[in-house]
């Protein structure tokens, strides 16, 4: 036992003894076990080797999974030699740790003078003939290592040292692979840190220049570098503009455009890949117009692209690394960088977009000629523009604790109970008189309209200022009915001249005269009607009451009304079939204008009705109420038009030849003067079969006869 770890060069194994070996392999495994930085598992493992298998100096070569040099050890007499990259790719190449991976076998060279497999140092420089041991660490088949040890007298080494270096080193592999294991996941965990780090500094803010600078201060810290810089690709994507740089050159950097594909830049931006650029000022891609620029000396640079989903939209570049070259590492690091950059980058673009167009809404909310307000459901004032302001006459402050209702009489019927109308973004709109600053009164027509602000709903009103329309309308009112009013009396001499004409028109006079004075009175009496309906039409308008109502008998007016329409009638060969009912009560109306309402229907009824088509005009009683109808054969009118047609200028369209001159405006009278005696007019119809039109009026309560 105290022959083995006790044991020093040149008498620590001679002849394998099976019991040393199990020490041994004990001893090896448990110093081992213990350690997990490949660089100390590496040092033991040869210390370990020189001590019982003896030896002047020793190495290892660790292969990463390709079987490429990953990291190295020498060791001479108790000291470790750093550095020693070059001379090992070189017997790893051509030497005798070549033979071993190659052949996956132990190699004993008894004299390194008369073995092929050793070759002399690079440079040529001969050295003294030794004895060498080489093995590989093969952990579960799998090459992790290359151990060899070396004797300076030749012949030293026997098969034993060598079944002894095979069995160490086959418990080696594993201490070295655990190593190399620990380092990866050490060094990923370092990556996955930085980047951790960055990734809530940069999501931090916003501001794209805040971001920007986030950006380069966290590759700074990440990668210990002397100067960062960031470019941005143009919306052609054809080059790339320096936007942020730290370091002593940044002001400089700022603004320099290259071109995509020019430059380590250029390069990276153009393949969408990382690259380290050890040493600068010779890589071919290097282009040195920037430094020339800047007066910086580049020497290496790490370049990664910065990504928005999936596309490439610029670089950052990490220059000159404080220890001069950047390790396995900082590459991950900085494409880690890279992509947080796209999202925080694109995010903070966006975010400035969304600001300008908000503040271009703002505008024009603002400086609108409507007043608008937005409330939420109830009407308690959010936000009012200056208009509204200016209108109320109060800041925006006070009108935050204001309900619309305040200053306007809200139309319920309009908006619905509870604002029922405006769901699913329906819009409504009424009219009303503002209560404006100072007692003013502003005629306004209202705008509602439902709107969603952050997942909220809430309404939007916008008042539109129509006092000089309503002014307009009053004075066009005012002027129809004056001359509606001045007609009157001419027409009714006209009317009384062509009476006394016909009277005097001698019983044997040229038919023809007769005939020519028959349609004169026809027409103006016509004339006369439309004048009175719409002068009846404007005043009811207004809310003045109707003429005379009093009690008369309805076959009386119906007769009237059919002996006005009957020259129409002849001339289209159509029936007039009266049909009111015996014994009726008397109406409580005005004989005149119901007598014109009834005019009406019945030559609404010929102008669309064919020829010989009949027509019946009736009344019966209906409870309280007399019922009067007018019922043709004609074209009948479509289901959707039956209650608009009663408004003024309605008209249906029935195709281009169905329709007939006219201005909508005999029905809207009808309705007027029929609600205006407190009844009711509606039509029923069948489209090709004809229409009913039926209207109400009330029973009078004196004069009750049978
Ligand atoms: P006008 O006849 O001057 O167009 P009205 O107010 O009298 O205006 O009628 C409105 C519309 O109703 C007409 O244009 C016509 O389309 C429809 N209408 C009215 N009466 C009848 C009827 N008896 N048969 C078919 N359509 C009718």
């Amino acid at each position: 036992m105290a022959a083995i770890t006790a044991a020093s060069e040149g008498d620590a194994v001679h002849g394998a003894n099976p019991r040393s070996s199990l020490d041994l392999l004990v001893h090896v495994s448990r110093e081992l076990a213990s350690a997990l930085d490949l660089r100390l598992v590496l040092e033991r493992v040869i210390k370990l080797c020189l001590q019982n298998v003896g030896g002047g100096s020793g190495s290892i070569i660790v292969l990463d999974d390709n079987g490429l040099p990953l990291d190295s050890i020498i060791v001479v007499k108790d000291k470790v030699i750093q550095e020693t990259t070059e001379q090992l790719k070189f017997t790893l190449q051509d030497g005798l740790a070549g033979w071993v991976r190659k052949n996956r076998q132990p190699a004993l060279v008894a004299d390194t003078s008369a073995d092929a497999r050793w070759q002399a140092t690079p440079g040529g420089k001969q050295s003294s003939p030794k004895s060498v041991v080489a093995a590989p660490l093969l952990a579960r088949e799998r090459l992790v290592g290359i151990l060899t040890l070396t004797n300076p007298e030749p012949g030293f080494y026997t098969e034993d040292h060598l079944s002894l270096i095979k069995i160490i080193g086959e418990q080696a592999a594993f201490a070295v692979q655990n190593a190399r294991l620990y380092a990866e996941s050490q060094r990923n965990a370092g990556i996955m840190t930085a980047i951790a780090q960055s990734a809530s500094a940069i999501s931090a803010s916003l501001q794209l220049d805040q971001v920007l600078q986030t950006i380069l201060e966290q590759t700074t810290d990440a990668l210990d570098v002397e100067a960062v810089s960031l470019a941005l690709l143009d919306p052609a994507g054809s080059a790339l503009a320096f936007r942020a740089a730290t370091g002593k050159r940044s002001k400089q950097v700022i603004g320099i455009q290259v071109a995509l594909g020019q430059g380590i830049a250029g390069w990276v931006a153009e393949r969408g890949e990382g690259v380290v650029v050890p040493d600068a000022q010779n890589d071919p891609r290097f282009y040195p117009a920037v430094d020339e620029l800047t007066g910086y000396k580049t020497q290496a640079v790490a370049c990664v692209p910065i990504r928005a989903r999936g596309r490439v939209i610029g670089v950052i570049e990490a220059l000159n690394p404080s220890g001069g070259v950047f390790d396995a590492a900082d590459l991950p690091v900085l494409e880690g960088i890279g992509t947080l950059a796209g999202t925080a980058i694109e995010h903070a673009q966006l975010f400035a977009q969304m600001e300008s167009a908000r503040a271009r809404y703002r505008e024009l909310f603002e400086d609108s000629i409507d007043a608008i307000f937005v409330t939420d459901l109830q009407g308690n004032i959010l936000e009012a523009n200056r208009q509204a302001e200016l209108w109320i006459g109060f800041d925006e402050e006070s009108l935050h604790s204001m309900n619309v209702h305040h200053f306007h009489e809200a139309d319920y019927r309009t908006l619905g109970k509870d604002m029922a109308n405006l769901q699913n973004g329906r819009s409504v709109s009424y009219e009303s008189i503002l209560q404006g600053q100072g007692n003013t009164q502003i005629a306004v027509e209202i705008f509602v309209h439902s709107i969603i602000v952050e997942g909220v709903e809430q309404l939007q009103w916008i008042l539109r200022d129509i006092t000089e329309r309503k002014r307009l309308d009053q004075l066009r009112e005012d002027l129809a009915s004056m001359i509606y009013h001045d007609l009157r009396s001419p027409l009714a001499n006209v009317v009384s001249g062509l009476d006394v004409l016909q009277m005097m028109l001698p019983a044997d006079q040229d038919p023809t005269i007769r005939s020519v004075l028959d349609i004169a009175m026809r027409s103006t009496e016509r004339v006369q009607r439309l004048a009175n309906s719409l002068l009846d039409t404007s005043r009811m308008e207004a809310g003045q009451r109707i003429g005379n109502p009093e009690p008369n008998a309805v076959a009386d007016i119906v007769q009237a009304a059919l002996e006005a329409t009957a020259p129409g009638a002849q001339a289209k060969e159509i029936v007039l079939d009266p049909a009111v009912v015996k014994g009726l009560p008397k109406a409580m109306a005005d004989a005149e204008m119901i007598r014109r309402v009834l005019i009406n229907l019945i030559e609404n009824a010929l102008k669309y009705s064919e020829h010989g088509k009949k027509i019946t005009v009736g009344a019966k009683r209906n409870g309280d109420f007399i019922e009067l109808y007018v019922q043709d054969q004609g074209r009948g009118i479509p289901k959707a038009d039956q209650e608009r047609i009663f408004e003024k200028f309605a008209r249906v369209q029935m195709g281009a030849t169905g329709n007939t001159k006219g201005l909508g405006l005999g029905l809207a009278y009808c309705k007027l003067a029929v609600e205006g005696h407190g009844g009711e007019i509606w039509v029923e119809s069948e489209l090709g079969k004809g229409s009913r039109f039926i209207f109400t009026l009330p029973v009078a309560r004196t004069g009750e006869l049978k």
